[in-house]
């Protein structure tokens, strides 16, 4: 058992118990999430009625080296970025804070033909396309309905199976964007985040 970060002891800490029972939620709800894509969202990409990666209602966030990848330009970033302020650039990429958003045309690098991703193992591929629609985040599971792969009710026993019983998964939808649901962990009598108890380790 590592010490705790806290008092520096391994025995009877509090603190201890807390952080490794909020360490270990976070990792079940990280594979609950993992295996949900597995199972359920990725088997039914080949035949989504609105696949994610024509960016018709998504947008994706990229760095330059993935533009310049995706989109094949040989030229600088100061040259590319003079193009898109003077109106000369892809019509579907705008620059914000130093990053790049793309919207409105299928990325470059969906292979729409055979409804797959061209970059998909490797280091290139955005992380919001990884974490979408499912990812765990600070204790809590977070799922964009737009990919119509996600039940919300199913998923919602999913994650109850993972974290075992004596929970209850709790929904709250994104006041802004509700199509942005997060399935919080919650024990009766006790707040959300509170982490697993020494019985369901
Ligand atoms: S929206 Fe969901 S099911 Fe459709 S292609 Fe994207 S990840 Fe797959
Ligand atoms: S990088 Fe791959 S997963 Fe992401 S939008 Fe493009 S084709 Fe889809």
């Amino acid at each position: 058992m590592r010490p705790c970060p806290s008092c520096v002891t391994t025995a009877n800490c509090p603190e201890m118990h807390k952080h490794n029972s909020r360490r270990l939620l976070a990792e079940r709800l990280t594979l609950a999430a993992t295996r949900y894509q597995e199972a359920v969202v990725i088997p039914h990409c080949a035949k989504c009625l609105a696949p994610c990666c024509r960016l018709d209602s998504l947008v994706l966030e990229l760095d330059w080296k993935q533009v310049k990848a995706f989109w094949r330009f040989d030229e600088s970033r100061a040259a590319f970025d003079r193009r898109l302020s003077a109106g000369k650039g892809p019509v579907e990429i705008r620059p914000m804070n130093g990053a790049y958003y793309a919207h409105g045309k299928a990325c470059p690098a969906y292979d729409e033909a055979h409804r797959l991703c061209r970059v998909y193992d490797q280091a290139l591929k955005p992380r919001g396309c990884t974490d979408f629609p499912i990812y765990e985040d600070q204790g809590s599971v977070v799922a964009d309905l737009r990919c119509e792969a996600v039940d919300p009710k199913a998923l919602a026993g999913w994650i109850a199976r993972f974290v075992g019983q004596g929970y209850r998964v709790a929904q709250s939808a994104d006041e802004e964007f509700p199509f942005i649901v997060t399935f919080s962990v919650q024990r009766p009598g006790r707040a959300s985040g509170d982490g697993l108890s020494g019985d369901c380790r």
